[in-house]
């Protein structure tokens, strides 16, 4: 076993997988109303590449925890056997996904049965018409929906992502914070990132952690939940004592990238040490030519020694990575 080291002493061992690059939603902070083009089919790894690079990388690599993501994973048709060969591995994986929730109610039961753990579901308000405005679909019933049958399912404990954005839904961070309370959920907000298709995003223009909890503080009184962090990027609060929390994640104001335990595998086969990264490695092209689990996983370490020490959002330099959120796995 070979751990994913890099060069600052960072060890990956939470494996992100986008299955597809296409989804049934258009987030306006992620792509445009009229999408993107999408993937060419041949492009994407089959089911049975993917699951030799998960082997790979659980087997060879250290990877303890894989999440499946996208574009929306629910649309991906081999996905509850991607989950079953997944959960089959050994040693084994804690194994998830972060979905917008479509199709869940459909899919829950078979995926857990299929040896899925848990659920992390993006929801960013309550008020259909403003899902309406932010997705540009006109499906809050079935992300209700979805959450529900993940929670009757066991994918607990069921989680909530959202993204704030100024004007649209900022106002409505404390009633979606009581609405995941009232279900049990545990909801996180997530900073706007420089990752939409678009390249919309402003640093003016996106809601800060700070204005996340003057807009809690409204209503609830917040405390440091004594956990440590570690390396999971949300920062916990405890609401008004707790037990319940609510989870900030500060990627841009606040950024954690010290404690970064990530790597990402792009549903083309290409290794993403960063969200942020414009570099990638091409592991579909030496897999497609013949190469062995253990020249793969060589290449899989290269990969990873060379990630950078910190995004550089803050940096005059910056640059978006050429690939959108939708392509990379959020
Ligand atoms: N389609 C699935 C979903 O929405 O959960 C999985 C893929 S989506 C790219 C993963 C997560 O990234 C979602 O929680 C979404 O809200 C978040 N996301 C997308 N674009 C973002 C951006 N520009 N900044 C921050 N989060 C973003
Ligand atoms: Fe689709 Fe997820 Fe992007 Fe929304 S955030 S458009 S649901 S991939």
């Amino acid at each position: 076993m070979q751990p994913l080291v890099d060069r600052y002493g960072r060890v990956a061992t939470d494996l992100r997988v986008s299955l597809t690059d296409r989804c049934n939603l258009r987030c306006s902070y992620c792509m445009p109303a009229e999408g993107l083009d999408w993937m060419p089919g041949d492009d994407q790894l089959t089911d049975d590449e993917v699951v030799r690079l998960i082997a790979i990388a659980v087997g060879r690599l250290g990877v303890r925890e894989v999440r499946f993501t996208g574009g929306e994973p629910l649309v991906r048709r081999g996905l509850v056997d991607i989950v079953r060969r997944t959960s089959a591995l050994d040693p084994g994986v804690e194994l998830s996904i972060t979905t917008n929730g479509i199709g869940l109610a459909r899919t829950a039961g078979a995926l857990a049965e299929a040896g899925l753990d848990r659920v992390n579901v993006s929801l960013d308000t309550v008020r259909p018409d403003t899902f309406r405005e932010i997705t540009r679909r006109d499906r809050f019933d079935d992300v209700v929906a979805g959450l529900a049958a993940a929670e009757v399912a066991g994918l607990g404990p069921v989680k909530v992502n959202a993204v704030l954005l100024r004007g649209l839904n900022d106002d409505q961070a404390p009633e979606l914070l009581r609405w995941c309370l009232d279900r049990g959920y545990q909801l996180r907000f997530i900073e706007q990132m420089p990752l939409d298709a678009q390249h919309g995003w402003s640093r003016e223009g996106m809601v800060t952690a700070d204005e996340i909890f003057d807009h809690l503080d409204r209503e609830f009184t917040l405390s440091p939940a004594s956990e440590p962090r570690g390396s999971a990027p949300a920062e916990l609060f405890l609401v008004d004592g707790g037990p319940a929390t609510v989870g900030v994640i500060a990627s841009v104001t606040r950024p954690f990238c010290g404690d970064c335990d990530r790597v990402r595998l792009t549903a083309d086969g290409q290794v993403r040490n960063c969200l942020f990264a414009r570099q990638e490695s091409d592991l579909r092209a030496a897999l497609r030519a013949g190469a062995s689990d253990e020249d793969l996983a060589g290449r899989w370490l290269v990969a990873m020694a060379g990630k950078a020490a910190g995004h550089g959002i803050d940096d005059p330099t910056f640059l978006q990575p050429d690939r959108p959120m939708s392509a990379i796995g959020g």
